[in-house]
């Protein structure tokens, strides 16, 4: 989808219609339907919708949308022409016609470009959306990042406000003996209790870290674990305590070297 600002009218872009464009689409082809109706020689003529919403916008002459207001002032002046109601994909020809001839509109690569001039604040919705969903499934189909994805299944433009010590702890990758001894950052993946030095020991069961204890999880538990834990907000503060006192006292939780 292209888009080139015009220079003329700060408040309006022009915009190639990109193939899911829906109520707005709709509502730009009965303006289309509307002013063909009104170039032809004057008889009594009903344009049929299968969209109920373009419909109530196009009886609504202090809708928000410019289109459908354009719409009511053309249906005002011209009483002859009518649009109502028919149910989508019924059997009428027409209309299965229209949603054919719509289909493969949308499956051709080379879409004829029809300039709208469209509100900036829809577009920058439309855009909005459209980014987040890209972004969703970017992130539901990614490799890395699995831990966190369990803990926020859902992108968000909002700050989600972890402090250091609580990325750290839900990302893995903090001063714990498991995860520096992945980049040979430590001799042993062992904490010096004898447990294996994960995120996971130290907020639960750690003979070092006790007073920052909280209830474990079953092994087939844990995603929920530890979203529950990223939700709560006396656990996230756990969290960060014992995170402080890791960094602090490294070398009480390093297996001794003899
Ligand atoms: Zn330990």
């Amino acid at each position: 989808m292209g888009i080139t600002v015009d220079k003329k009218d700060d408040n309006l872009l022009k915009v190639q219609r990109p193939a899911d464009w829906p109520v707005q689409a709709e509502i730009l082809a009965l303006l289309k339907a509307v002013e063909h109706a009104v170039s032809l020689p004057t008889q009594q003529l009903t344009i049929l919708v299968d969209n109920q919403a373009s419909i109530n916008s196009a009886a609504n002459p202090k809708s928000h949308n410019s289109i459908a207001r354009k719409i009511f002032k053309l249906l005002h002046s011209h009483p002859h022409i009518r649009v109502s109601w028919i149910k989508a994909h019924a059997g009428y020809i027409g209309n299965e016609e229209a949603d054919r001839l719509a289909k493969e509109a949308a499956e051709t690569e080379n879409f004829p470009e029809t300039p709208l001039e469209l509100p900036k604040s829809f577009i920058k919705t439309f855009l909005r959306q459209k980014m987040l969903a890209t972004w969703q499934m970017a992130w539901d189909d990614g490799d890395t990042g699995r831990l966190i994805h369990n803990i926020i299944p859902k992108v968000s433009l909002d700050s989600i406000n972890w402090t250091r010590n609580e990325v750290l702890f839900f990302t893995g990758h903090g001063p714990f003996p498991s995860f520096l001894q992945r980049f040979n950052l430590a001799e042993t993946s062992f904490c010096s209790c004898g447990g294996i030095g994960t995120p996971i020991h130290y907020a639960t069961v750690c003979l070092l870290t006790t007073s920052y204890h909280m209830a474990p999880p079953s092994q087939q538990h844990q995603p929920i674990w530890f979203r529950r834990v990223a939700n709560n907000s006396t656990s996230r503060r756990k969290i960060h305590n014992f995170l402080h006192f890791l960094q602090r006292e490294t070398s009480l939780f390093r297996p001794d070297p003899n």
